[in-house]
């Protein structure tokens, strides 16, 4: 299996190096050359399996040779051994024919464990292998770096520095990034906001002296094999509740889009999805995007689903990529109007592609919140809010076909706006329950790329 840039300048590699590289050096993000199908019996197969079994048989064709097929089953069991619920990925019930897709059984209480655990040990396994060492740098609006630092401490081959938003992430999230004790770990609060983070990530990676030097390495969301993990639950949902026999509709709280397009890819496997809509909040360039065929930044409002504010959406690329018909020069050019001008219009034969693939919707702060007080009135369930985004704009497309919302994050990561839409303050589970009484450690730094990769070459072990 090869893995080619969807700018179309960058080397081919093999799913190992994809991996280890992040985002290709010519400013792309590496995709599948072809995407490998499964039957409609293979897929009926995976019906009640265990989840790491399902994970086991949906990855192996994409990652070819780079590991052994005992190596990664080893690597899959590891990955999901710290999870809270023996199904990793439990479905509950909402309303007639709309399900919950619960994410949030992670070490870190958010989907992204999901694919940071398992990337860990790829790592691991793939660097020892090698004889290397690299140091991973992420930016995070709360989730990924959480995931980040709880998937790499104490590996020996990495050293992990994660930027975040200074006062922009939840105290929980912060917390899970500020704790961890071992020397491998690092928190860096930047004076910004996510987009900033991001930015400086981008800049980092373009100066290959800076890359090369210190062995960059990324795993945020654009690094494939991220999306390739997160691939895994839409069968296990899927199956439980009836594929490949009839379709089943998903709709994702969407802000990076690397969820959602682990769902088209899911579909390009052959998994029979009706419907996969994209659930924004006010930050809602997707979502106009689609509509109105712009693709247009505006400036990052907070909201109550800070995961999830973000106005660069760097896994559209690869959205993209597919309906221009894999044209990385037309990539390359959308990308250059959006640097230059900040935004750019979708063709119309693209954006018709689109249309054809997603849906999508919005839901205002207000909406949210009352999302999550309904929802706790009429079943119970206690919803964060980027899962409560995803409930309302849900709750509009539910048809023939069982729909299920991606639950994106446990209600507790976010207390302070659950508590204010249902008075109840979710406790955190048992697992973590003294997070609140742990020392902190973090350094503050300034938006500014020298100053950055300075402080990076220093504090890194070698
Ligand atoms: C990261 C995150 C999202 C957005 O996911 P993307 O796939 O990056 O768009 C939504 N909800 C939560 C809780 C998250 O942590």
């Amino acid at each position: 299996m090869k893995y080619i840039s969807t700018r179309g300048q960058a080397p081919v590699l093999s799913f190992e190096e994809a991996m280890l590289t992040g985002l290709a050096r010519d400013g792309g993000l590496y995709v599948p050359e072809q995407v490998p199908t499964m039957s409609s019996a293979d897929i009926a197969a995976l019906a009640g399996m265990p989840y790491e079994e399902v994970a086991f048989r949906v990855m192996k064709p994409f990652i070819g040779e780079s590991f052994s097929e005992s190596e990664l089953r080893e690597i899959i069991t590891r990955a999901y051994a710290g999870f809270g619920h023996a199904a990793r990925a439990p479905l509950v019930q909402l309303a007639p024919n709309h399900f919950l897709l619960e994410l949030f059984h992670g070490p870190t209480l958010a989907f992204k464990d999901f694919a940071m655990q398992l990337i860990g040990q790829l790592f691991q396994v793939a660097l020892e292998r090698r004889g290397e060492r690299v140091t991973i740098v992420g930016a995070t609006s709360g989730d990924t770096g959480s995931a980040a630092i709880e998937a790499f401490r104490g590996l020996d081959a990495v050293d992990v520095f994660i930027l975040f938003p200074h006062g922009r992430v939840s105290e929980v999230q912060r917390r899970q990034m500020t704790t961890p004790a071992e020397a491998n770990v690092h928190a860096l609060a930047l004076d910004g906001h996510f987009d900033d983070c991001q930015a400086r990530l981008k800049d980092m990676f373009n100066d290959f002296a800076f890359r090369d030097s210190v062995g960059l390495a990324g795993v945020n969301s654009i690094n494939w094999a991220r999306v390739l993990a997160q691939v895994v639950y839409y069968f296990t949902a899927a199956t439980a509740l009836g594929a490949p026999h009839r379709p089943v509709s998903f709709t994702v709280p969407t802000g990076n889009f690397g969820d959602i397009f682990a769902g088209y890819i899911a579909r390009r496997m052959g998994l029979p999805i009706a419907q996969l809509v994209i659930a924004t909040n006010q930050n809602d360039i997707l979502h106009r995007a689609l509509e109105t065929g712009g693709y247009v930044t505006t400036g990052v409002t907070p909201s109550i689903s800070p995961s999830m504010d973000i106005q660069v959406s760097s896994n559209f690329e690869r959205a993209l990529f597919d309906a221009y018909g894999r044209d990385g020069a037309a990539v390359v050019q959308l990308m250059e109007e959006l640097k230059g001008q900040g935004g750019f219009r979708i063709s119309q034969g693209a954006l018709e592609t689109l249309r054809e693939t997603f849906a999508s919707g919005r839901a205002s702060e207000a909406e949210t919140s009352a999302t999550i007080a309904r929802l706790f009135s009429e079943t119970g369930e206690i919803l964060c809010p980027h899962s409560a985004v995803g409930v309302k704009v849900a709750e509009e497309h539910v048809g023939s076909a069982p729909m299920v919302t991606l639950a994106t994050a446990h209600p507790a990561k976010f207390p302070d706006a659950v508590e204010a839409a249902t008075g109840i303050r979710p406790p955190l589970p048992n697992r973590m329950a003294d997070l609140y009484e742990r020392p902190e450690r973090v350094e503050n730094v300034a938006n500014d790329l020298t100053a950055l990769e300075d402080l990076i070459r220093e504090r890194r072990a070698i």
